[in-house]
């Protein structure tokens, strides 16, 4: 086989030596039979318009992209899907008839994990922690799934900043809390599902919780940690001891890669088989850092 003959796709980010998507999306080119390849394709943010320029005189059909240049790649491409202009990020590259096309598969793949947690988000409240990017993405695909959010952050002007353009966006029920203090005096029961969207938890300070030691969790809630190292979080921990449905961010990862994948093939992609790979590839690396 020639590389002209090989589905390429890669990953785009700086650093991106620590990703396990090669070996989700590896794994399932084999298991379905595909000629496929997916490369680490380190780029540098000064590198960032050369590396998509070359992307097809390269031969590359897909390419996602991750941590620093979700938003910076924008500035690259011919053009964005609805939700990467909503949610302000790419991860996925996507060839449309010779454009380079940037689209967004976290908010998506957030949400398919949630059904994979038996939770229907609509005419639900959420609380969800933190307003970087991946809050974004979850807040968005929330409200679009008639839930509505409440957002607490670390720096409330952020929390509500995001609020605002959401609800500018969506339509949506959105709002933020005070200040991240400020669940103490609200009524808990009124929520349905914690979203942890910080990094907090994640190694090395895995003894870290985005949530108060003295404040317990509802055991009605469905609690979904983002973060996936390590995979049982203290927040998850908190969350099984108190009886709450607790779900691990390798879910969502394993979701945006195979919505990704689909994309990229046009075939239904193998969850299982790429769930295995990417669990196999975080237990085998010696330092895990999370990509984003
Ligand atoms: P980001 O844009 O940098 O946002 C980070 C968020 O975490 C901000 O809200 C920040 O609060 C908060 N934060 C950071 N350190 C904190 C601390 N010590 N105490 C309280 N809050 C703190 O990052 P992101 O892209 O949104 O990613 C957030 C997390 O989600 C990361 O762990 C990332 O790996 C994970 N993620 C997972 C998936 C998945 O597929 N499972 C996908 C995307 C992202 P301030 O605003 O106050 O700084």
């Amino acid at each position: 086989m020639t590389v002209n003959d090989t589905l390429r796709t890669g990953l785009i980010g700086w650093p991106v030596e620590h990703s396990v998507s090669p070996a989700m999306h590896n794994a399932a080119f084999a298991a379905l039979g595909i000629a496929g390849r997916y490369e680490l394709l380190p780029t540098p943010l000064a590198d960032l318009p050369q590396r998509v320029a070359s992307l097809r005189r390269d031969g590359f059909r897909g390419v996602n992209v991750t941590v620093p240049h979700k938003q910076a790649i924008i500035a690259a491409l011919e053009g964005v899907t609805d939700a990467a202009r909503a949610i302000g990020a790419v991860n996925t590259l996507l060839d449309r008839g010779g454009r380079w096309i940037g689209d967004n598969t976290d908010g998506n793949g957030f949400l398919a994990a949630l059904q994979d947690a038996g939770f229907a988000p609509a005419d639900k409240h959420a609380l969800v922690l933190g307003a970087g990017g991946a809050a974004r993405a979850v807040a968005y695909t929330l409200s679009q799934a008639c839930c509505a959010v409440t957002l607490v952050n670390r720096t409330p002007k952020r929390a509500r900043q995001l609020a605002a353009d959401l609800r500018l966006l969506a339509h949506a029920a959105i709002d933020a809390l005070d200040t991240p203090d400020a669940v103490y005096e609200v009524d808990l029961t009124r929520y349905h599902l914690l979203v942890n969207c910080t990094s907090v938890g994640m190694w090395p300070h895995v003894d870290d919780s985005p949530w108060p030691d003295d404040l317990a969790l509802p055991a009605s809630w469905t609690v979904l940690d983002l973060v996936y190292t390590p995979l049982e979080t203290r927040l998850l921990a908190s969350a099984r001891a108190s009886g709450a449905h607790a779900m691990d961010g390798l879910g969502m990862l394993v979701h945006q890669g195979a919505l990704a994948f689909e994309l990229w093939t046009g075939q239904a992609p193998p969850i299982a088989v790429m769930r295995a790979a990417a669990e196999e590839a975080l237990t085998k690396r010696r330092h895990p850092e999370q990509e984003g």
